[in-house]
């Protein structure tokens, strides 16, 4: 295959920059295709792949099993709409069943689409019930989408400027504070929603204990309790679901990012009592349930759920933790290495400008949150050498900003 020129890359750019939305800031590099965790622009330039698309390319690019359900899926129908059954549908929802503690599964295309089905179902559980239990608790640094309904639980002010007025009935609490929680958690309250690891807030794991106590009040305060997996979830920490590591069952699960290895796939997982709520006619989705992307979310979730797999994630997520260790002990700038599995963290004491752009001259995509947060998110399936060469390449980038 032969390589972009320069030139139709450049007025490929301008052409972008002009006709897409300015709500975002991309690299100016278009990308054409990958392997594993390479990734190669339209120039043929290599990029080690620390991002994975934030969380969602999990088992890297143009995996074996990706393609083969892909295939397996051209000259059969794309759509059937929820009028009918789908074989990949019904495929997936009934593994998501065996591997979690949830009895139904609705399907959807992102996460914020998962976190309003979310929402709307603790409303209407609690409605059915005639409590009078409406209010949704949720933590400060939180992310779950953009949709009026994900940014109002979003408890972030830069997410809410200009569009208010928000949706009525969120309440805000320090994450990692169950007394703050306790103290706000009442009568009113249809569920307490958070993420077991805030992904967006800056890879923040909340204190051992937390989620098995938050969830024990919930039951206490009969309130339901939500957990945003969106990011977490599939294997990412190493576990099927982050919830996992602490042993905590949420009566909803909202999943998306790396379920479906980069087709749009969101679901919103519940337990049977209160799946009930939602019968014919309280919520849907034209798209949900799309036969290719369920047949790719099957083959992703076989993936991630065979013998050994997240061992190698566990593993690889420890080889990343012992250089973020490192990188705090020889660059003062870097304050803190977290995160779990194959979500990383590692928090700066102050912006490293330009960290972004050069680490991807030194042939590495990278992550930056809030100009504090270094996010490392591969593919799962990255190799040894490919985190090495991607480590290598950010510790690089690192000591150019340092060097000025
Ligand atoms: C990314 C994210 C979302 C939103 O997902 P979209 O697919 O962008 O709508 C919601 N919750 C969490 C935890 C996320 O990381």
């Amino acid at each position: 295959m032969s390589a972009g020129s320069v030139s139709d890359s450049q007025s490929l750019l301008d052409r972008g920059r002009k006709a897409l939305m300015a709500n975002y800031r991309p690299a100016p590099i278009v990308l054409e295709r990958g392997e594993g965790a390479v990734v190669h622009d339209r120039e043929g330039r290599r990029y080690l792949d620390m991002v994975a698309g934030v969380a969602v390319s999990s088992l890297g690019h143009n995996h074996p099993r990706l393609r083969e359900a892909l295939q397996e899926r051209i000259g059969k129908v794309l759509h059937t709409s929820n009028l009918y059954y789908n074989e990949p549908a019904i495929r997936l929802a009934g593994r998501l069943v065996e591997l979690t503690s949830a009895d139904r599964v609705f399907f959807c295309q992102s996460g914020a689409e998962a976190i309003e089905a979310a929402l709307k179902l603790a409303r209407r559980y609690q409605h059915d019930q005639g409590n009078g239990r409406s209010g949704f608790v949720t933590a400060l640094q939180s992310f779950h989408g953009r949709t009026f309904g994900a940014i109002t639980a979003t408890g972030q002010e830069k997410y809410h400027q200009g569009f208010e007025p928000l949706v009525p009935g969120f309440r805000y609490v320090p994450y990692g504070d169950l007394e703050a929680l306790g103290q706000t958690v009442d009568e009113t309250t249809a569920a307490v929603m958070l993420e077991p690891i805030q992904g967006e807030g800056g890879v923040l794991v909340p204190p051992p204990g937390y989620l098995q106590a938050v969830r024990e009040l919930c039951d206490q305060r009969g309130a339901l309790l939500i957990l945003d997996e969106v990011q977490t979830g599939i294997g990412r920490t190493g576990r099927f679901l982050a919830a996992e590591h602490e042993g905590v069952v949420a009566d909803i699960t909202t999943l998306a990012k790396g379920m479906a290895g980069g087709l749009p796939l969101g679901a919103m997982l519940a337990r049977e009592q209160v799946a009930q709520a939602l019968v014919p006619g309280t919520h849907a989705s034209t798209f949900g349930g799309n036969p290719v992307c369920c047949a790719l979310g099957l083959a992703v979730v076989e993936t991630v759920t065979a013998p050994g797999f997240m061992d190698r994630v566990v593993e690889q997520g420890e080889r990343i933790a012992v250089r973020l260790q490192r990188w705090c002990e020889r660059f003062p700038v870097c304050v803190e290495g977290r995160g779990r599995g194959l979500l990383r963290g590692v928090e700066l004491s102050a912006e490293l400008p330009g960290f972004v752009d050069r680490a991807r001259e030194q042939g590495v995509l990278s992550n930056v949150i809030g100009g504090r947060v270094i996010r490392l998110a591969p593919p799962l399936t990255i190799t040894e050498a490919e985190l090495d060469e991607g480590l290598d390449g950010l510790e690089r980038a690192i000591e150019a900003c340092l060097a000025g």
